[in-house]
């Protein structure tokens, strides 16, 4: 693999399948579009691997940006972003949303939250002395997370809004001015969303930058060598490490003892077979966090309202990063 020259900038946007591809397409093409009008070479296109995405699971959307021809147009794969955006915060708290980031990068995320708290869900992540700057806006969510959402597949990503997008376009800008804002506004036309998100962005230094620090080798970039695809089935009673996927849960169930009456309906109901039950009947119902993946099933179908979903960010570590 040959190097890019340094002008490229790659930029990778985190999204939630389906739900968000049209805000997170909305996102990237904008900004591409912008950068071809000023006559820009650009890139936008969807992960390969993420595809065929499912609802809520961590995806990416990636763009490039150079002045000069793309010299490897068929990578598919945004190996050294200096840009990372994210639809929501639980994805900066289970995915390695910072891999491969070159020295001096900057994390955009959309949420309530400060930056200071984005770097803390973020504080064991390697490439951390890489990142200068993260930035927070609180774009709202694009549509309505917390429904069940095993049946909605194909179905929502209609109900997204696309307001979000054009507020963290405009946040980005601000942060980041990739683009000229007359070309992005010609191509964006919610210029209210622009101005909101460059009014309301919060932008803060990274305290453990290190501006010497190396960018990764690359050539951990490139995959030679076997990859085993056969994961073996678990033992009965035993989990299966290698499919760990509670790392993109948004909401947390959480049982209350004393609602719970035992009757197991959330235990046959969970898709993913993560809500275990005690050996005796008065042992407390428990769930799998490496497991649930938060959607909503048990809360919402258990008949006295035991379980409650539990913003995932109210919780310190947990998830499980993969
Ligand atoms: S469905 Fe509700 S009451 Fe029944 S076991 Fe589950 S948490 Fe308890
Ligand atoms: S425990 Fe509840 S929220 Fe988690 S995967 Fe199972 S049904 Fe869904």
């Amino acid at each position: 693999m040959t190097t890019e020259p340094r002008s490229l900038t790659e930029i990778t946007i985190w999204y939630r399948g389906v739900v968000e591809g049209r805000l997170a397409r909305k996102i990237g093409n904008s900004l591409a579009d912008a950068a071809r009008a000023a006559g820009k070479y650009v890139q936008a296109f969807d992960n390969y691997v993420d595809l065929p995405d499912r609802v809520y699971v961590p995806c990416r959307f990636y763009v490039r940006i150079s002045p000069e021809p793309i010299a490897e147009p068929y990578l598919y794969e945004n190996y050294t972003p200096s840009i990372v955006i994210c639809t929501d915060a639980a994805m900066a708290k289970g995915c390695d949303i910072l891999k491969g980031i070159l020295p001096g990068s900057v994390l955009l995320v959309n949420t309530k939250n400060t930056p200071e708290s984005v770097m803390e869900l973020i504080s064991d992540l390697e490439e951390l002395p890489r990142l200068k700057t993260v930035a927070t806006v609180d774009a709202g969510m694009a549509h309505e997370y917390r429904t069940p959402y095993g049946g909605v597949e194909g179905a929502s990503e209609k109900a997204a809004s696309l307001h979000t997008g054009a507020i963290m376009l405009g946040a980005l800008n601000a942060v980041v001015p990739l683009v000229d804002l007359s070309d992005l506004s010609n191509i964006e036309t919610d210029t209210r969303g622009l101005a909101e998100g460059a009014e309301d962005v919060k932008a803060a230094s990274n305290p453990r930058f290190v501006a010497s620090a190396p960018a990764e080798k690359a050539e951990t970039h490139s995959y030679r060598g076997r990859v085993n695809l056969v994961v073996p089935a678990p033992a009965p009673g035993t989990e299966q490490v290698g499919h760990i996927t509670g790392n993109y849960r948004l909401d947390r169930p959480v049982i209350d003892g004393d609602k719970c009456n035992r009757c197991r309906i959330c235990w046959a109901a969970c898709p993913d077979a993560c809500i275990e039950v005690g050996a005796s009947s008065d042992d407390p119902m428990q769930v799998n966090l490496k497991y649930c993946k938060g959607c909503g099933i048990c809360w919402y179908i258990c008949p006295v309202k035991a379980i409650t979903a539990e913003d995932e960010l109210n919780y310190v570590g947990g998830m499980v990063r993969v």
